[in-house]
């Protein structure tokens, strides 16, 4: 068969190598000028290429489409990855959180890793090649149109990514193909990126890194989402860091103006937990100022800010606070509130959340359920993963189960 395989990304380079493998005619075609551009930027130039933890484990970190992915990821695990890497020569190491990368923390050897298990395979490799159309005739694809040409395929995979990052290349040509020959698209939103903040306290706070704290988010009182421990930090227009990039993944479909964000600084202590651990400190302090108490509890930087919202002087005797105050200081501490301006934009979202409605998409194959040769593979999916090598993951799984679909004719 004669198979074009549109992106040369992760799921692309991925899809083109094992449907090739298979003794099949595969062309690759991207259209910038070299392969797998946002890989060379992922896990900040290391590549984070998987996570070593497979099933429910694995599954507990994807945000949409668990139960459409969950074949995927159990016929080609992050064990099978880690097996292509070293067979072409990529050796992996593991790190902390199970997050797996090239042992030369380079990114470029998983593209290099990609590209020469495509040309192994056979793959006709073509670069500065943007796919503009893919043509439907009679209920199947008839082939594709590059440049001004019409190139004929006996079947077409699309693995054009999302739209973050756009100038890696991906910028939602899979969507329009899609909607081309009948498929409807869930509407993309930024995934595994900052909030931006209705706050003046940010631009002061820019820089102050939280470790140890939880986020919670609410709508109309009811909490949407609770965050794990963990680290975030202020920048110049409200935060980001990864609690709150895991965060964005979950409230990117609620209306910002309608919820409230909360920091809990003390997630380790309950509420009276916290009011006994004060009553402490302040019979520790003797006379001290209430500064002195704060510091205690509060990076310096944000007390000023802490103090003001509680209505309380810094100057004043930290034995002087009574009950109330005490308990208010507890309560902000647990609730340190901020309402949510937006989300940043796709130009610097790790990840698009929406994309080719899986309804549409039979998960056995990656098979559309409406052209009988067409494919979707990786981002460009209604898939999206939390950070840790779940997402690069997603690509390799859905691509190697689409393959799956094809005879092999080597045999
Ligand atoms: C900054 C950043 C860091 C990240 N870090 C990690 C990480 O460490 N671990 C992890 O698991 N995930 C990470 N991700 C997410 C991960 O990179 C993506 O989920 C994954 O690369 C998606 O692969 P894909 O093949 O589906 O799409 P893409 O990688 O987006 O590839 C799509 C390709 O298709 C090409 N293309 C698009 N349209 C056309 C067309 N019309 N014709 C021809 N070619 C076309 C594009 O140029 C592009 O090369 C990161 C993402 C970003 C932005």
């Amino acid at each position: 068969m004669k198979v074009a395989v549109i992106g040369g990304g992760a799921s692309g380079m991925m899809s083109a190598t094992m449907i090739a493998r298979k003794g099949h005619e595969v062309t690759l075609f991207e259209k910038n000028e070299k392969l797998g551009k946002k890989i060379y930027i992922t896990g900040k130039g290391r590549c984070n290429v998987t996570n070593a933890t497979v099933g429910d484990e694995f599954l507990k970190n994807v945000v949409n489409g668990k139960k459409f992915v969950m074949g995927a990821i159990t016929r080609f695990n992050s064990t099978d990855t880690c097996e292509f890497f070293s067979e072409v020569g990529v050796p992996l190491k593991i790190e902390r959180g199970n997050r797996v990368f090239p042992e030369s923390d380079k990114s470029s050897d998983i593209i290099f890793g990609l590209e020469k298990a495509m040309r192994w395979a056979g793959v006709n490799i073509r670069l500065n090649s943007e796919v503009k159309k893919i043509i439907l005739k009679e209920d199947k694809i008839s082939g594709i149109v590059v440049g001004e040409k019409e190139l004929n395929f006996d079947a077409v995979v699309v693995a054009t990514g999302g739209i973050s990052y756009p100038a890696t290349g991906s910028t939602g040509d899979g969507y329009e193909f899609a909607k081309s020959v009948g498929h409807s698209i869930i509407s993309p939103v930024p995934a595994l990126c900052a909030i931006k903040l209705k706050s003046s306290e940010c631009k002061q706070l820019e820089g102050l890194s939280l470790k140890n704290v939880k986020l919670f988010a609410k709508q109309e009182n009811k909490i949407i989402y609770e965050s794990e421990v963990g680290e975030m930090l202020f920048t110049s227009s409200g935060i980001s860091g990864p609690i709150v990039l895991s965060m964005s993944s979950f409230i990117n479909r609620f209306e910002m103006n309608k919820i409230v964000l909360y920091i809990d600084f003390k997630p380790a202590i309950s509420h009276d937990g916290l009011i006994a651990r004060i009553d402490r400190d302040i019979i520790n302090l003797k006379a001290k100022q209430t500064s002195s108490l704060l510091e205690g509890l509060l990076p310096k930087s944000l007390i000023p800010h802490f103090a003001k919202r509680l209505g309380i002087k810094l100057t004043e005797k930290a034995n002087q606070l009574n009950k109330e105050k005490r308990k208010s200081i507890a309560n902000l501490l647990k609730n340190y509130e901020y309402l949510p301006l937006s989300l940043e934009n796709f130009n610097s979202a790790v990840v698009t959340a929406g994309g080719i409605n899986l309804k549409e998409v039979n998960p056995k194959y990656m098979k559309s359920k409406l052209v009988s040769n067409l494919y979707f593979v990786g981002e460009v999916l209604d898939i999206d993963a939390l950070t840790g090598g779940f997402n690069l993951q997603l690509a390799f799984s859905t691509a190697v189960t689409c393959a799956n679909d094809f005879k092999d004719i080597k045999e």
